[in-house]
């Protein structure tokens, strides 16, 4: 598994996030004989090598900028042989996915419209649901962001990981959503949220975020072997994340990691 954009909101870029990177959103799952995962399209996806006729299977969590801003440069795009198959929340209003993909890459914001790509990736619209892509099975559950989000879970291999990038922490002390602990339960490895501080939290109390406490109590309560800390926000330095990864150094249960962008993370089965 590796980290091709570790950024929530925006892409950023400085002397201050350099180590940790600025792409927003991205990380591809490699497991043999199977299609490669991506967990979401955000502008790290532009650095996912990608070895030509491998079959794609993107899950996006939701259509804010920062998970699919990278599709139109994501460079399977631009070869007519790509497998692709690109699963986000069927839209709220009941619209089709594909409409609503289309509704976003097209002018003029974008020079072309998303069917004139070499490459058809097949939309599929989830919501709370458990599919077989080849030999991945995803689970899908609604989280609490801004809009309709899902969180997935993939087990292939023997190995389970589960993808909350984005998660609203109840501001009223309460505890998270059981759906979304259900989602989590005793994975090898959570990817989750971690955008805001306490402070930051305070001040955005509905930004759909929450601090890597937070993170960590989703962890505890599903029982996850090990969490790494994502989505941080753009104004989040690196001195910052070293500080909040050696805070967390002794973790063992569950084991606990920054997000960095280039980070590979193997996972084997016991
Ligand atoms: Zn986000
Ligand atoms: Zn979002």
């Amino acid at each position: 598994m590796t980290f091709h954009g570790v950024r929530g909101s925006t892409a950023c870029h400085g002397r201050d996030t350099a180590r940790f990177g600025g792409n927003t959103s991205c990380v591809s799952v490699d497991a043999p004989a199977a299609p490669l995962v991506l967990f979401d399209l955000g502008t790290g996806s532009r650095y996912v090598p990608v070895e030509q006729g491998r079959e794609i299977l993107c899950l996006v969590s939701h259509l804010h900028w920062d998970h699919i801003q990278g599709l139109p440069f994501f460079p399977p795009m631009l070869d007519p042989d790509t497998r692709m198959t690109l699963c986000a929340p069927a839209p709220a209003d009941g619209q089709t996915l594909s409409r609503a993909m289309s509704s976003i890459i097209r002018e003029p914001v974008f020079p072309v419209g998303l069917d004139a790509f070499p490459a058809c990736p097949e939309l599929l619209g989830l919501g709370a649901e458990t599919r077989d892509f080849g030999e991945v099975r995803v689970r899908s559950a609604e989280v609490a962001h801004v809009g309709r989000t899902l969180g997935y879970r993939i087990d292939v291999d023997g190995i389970s990981i589960a993808y909350v990038s984005d998660h609203q922490e109840p501001m009223d002390g309460g505890e998270p959503d059981r759906a979304t602990i259900d989602l989590c339960r005793d994975v090898d490895l959570l990817i989750h949220d971690s955008q805001f501080t306490a402070e930051q939290l305070v001040e955005h109390p509905d930004w759909g975020h929450c601090t890597p406490e937070f993170a960590l109590e989703v962890a505890r309560q599903a029982g996850a072997k090990r969490v790494v800390l994502f989505h941080h926000d753009p104004e989040r330095t690196d001195d910052q994340l070293d500080e909040l990864a050696a805070c967390h150094a002794d973790s063992t249960a569950p084991v606990v990691w920054v997000a960095r962008e280039g980070m590979t993370i193997e996972l084997a089965e016991r």
